[in-house]
């Protein structure tokens, strides 16, 4: 079960606040993409802990779907403050095989356009966009990119299939940052974003069994795409030490923002740098507390708990009285 914090506030922040934000990531804020600080609430899902079991998911592992549930929230709640756009229509296919006659949806959000429709888990894609699910292999590429496309589009028709019958669906697209993030099956307790493609480790999964923790990881690699860091003609830019610092940095202020506006409780971010730091780094590293172009260990955690002091919305006592009671 995730952190969450309490909602309450539902409109953006004003000339003010924003002001603060813009100040406060000085003048790199310039060249990126995002359009003003994220708000501090955010429309209530279920956490990420509550996702079909293993069984259910032919072709994905509970892990993959946990990394999309939690990455697709940052980016679906944080897509007023982007400009680059995606779509999203709120299932998940299983990979489609010869022996499936059709994509099997296994995840259906309950909050996305997908679930508004009447999709089930189970259900078969048959077509997308009219382009049609084929057992030969050359042919179901043209149907996967075509699902795939639509991520570019904000509109997706398919034909599903259940229970013999076949019906056509119409999905609107829900705009979301445009970021893909991806869990690798390489054991390594560490994240990283190419472009807009984010990977984050299996070791790193595992490790923050928190939903907000691991919240934290994702919408740091987040912020580092849309505050433009990984665009390739900005490397050359952050090639010194100096820089690279202060790009971090400005990637812990956001991330927290990003994490707020879904619903993450910002301040699980410090705890989850220490676990990371403690795992990630071989022994000599952490006994002479090497830290690259980060702030030391305690610093950083110091930053983190400080900044995310200024965003936390307080829950108020009635919640925690019902809480204590449960
Ligand atoms: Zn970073």
């Amino acid at each position: 079960m995730g952190r969450r914090i309490a909602r309450g506030r539902t409109t953006r922040p004003g000339r003010k606040a924003l002001g603060r934000w813009l100040g406060l990531l000085g003048s790199a804020w310039l060249g990126a993409v995002c359009l003003g600080a994220p708000p501090l609430a955010a429309a209530p899902r279920p956490p990420a802990a509550d996702l079909p079991p293993a069984a259910d998911l032919p072709g994905l592992t509970p892990a993959a779907l946990r990394v999309e549930t939690i990455a697709r929230r940052l980016l679906l709640d944080n897509a007023p403050h982007c400009t680059a756009l995606a779509h999203d229509y709120g299932f998940k296919a299983a990979p489609s095989g010869p022996a499936s006659w059709g994509a099997a949806i296994v995840m259906v959000w309950p909050d996305g356009p997908a679930a508004a429709a009447g999709l089930r888990p189970g259900d078969l894609v048959r077509a997308a966009n009219a382009v049609p699910w084929s057992a030969d292999t050359a042919e179901r590429a043209r149907f996967d990119a075509a699902l795939a496309a639509a991520a570019a589009d904000a509109h997706l028709v398919l034909e599903v299939e259940r229970d013999g019958r076949r019906h056509m669906v119409a999905l609107p697209g829900q705009p979301r940052c445009a970021a893909t993030v991806r869990l690798s099956a390489r054991p390594m307790v560490n994240a990283a974003a190419v472009a807009s493609t984010i990977e984050i480790g299996a070791g790193l999964e595992r490790l923050l069994a928190d939903d907000a923790e691991l919240a934290f990881t994702l919408a740091h690699e987040v912020a580092h795409v849309l505050l433009g860091h990984t665009v390739p003609s900005r490397r050359a830019a952050l090639a010194t030490r100096e820089a690279r610092g202060a790009a971090e940095q400005e990637a812990d202020a956001f991330a927290l923002r990003l994490m707020a506006a879904a619903g993450y409780d910002p301040g699980a971010a410090a705890g989850a740098w220490l676990k990371v730091a403690d795992a990630a780094r071989p022994p000599l590293h952490r006994l002479l507390d090497l830290h690259g172009p980060y702030l030391a260990t305690a610093e950083r955690a110091a930053f983190l708990t400080r900044e995310a002091a200024r965003l936390t919305v307080p829950i108020p006592p009635l919640l925690l009285a019902a809480r204590r009671t449960r």
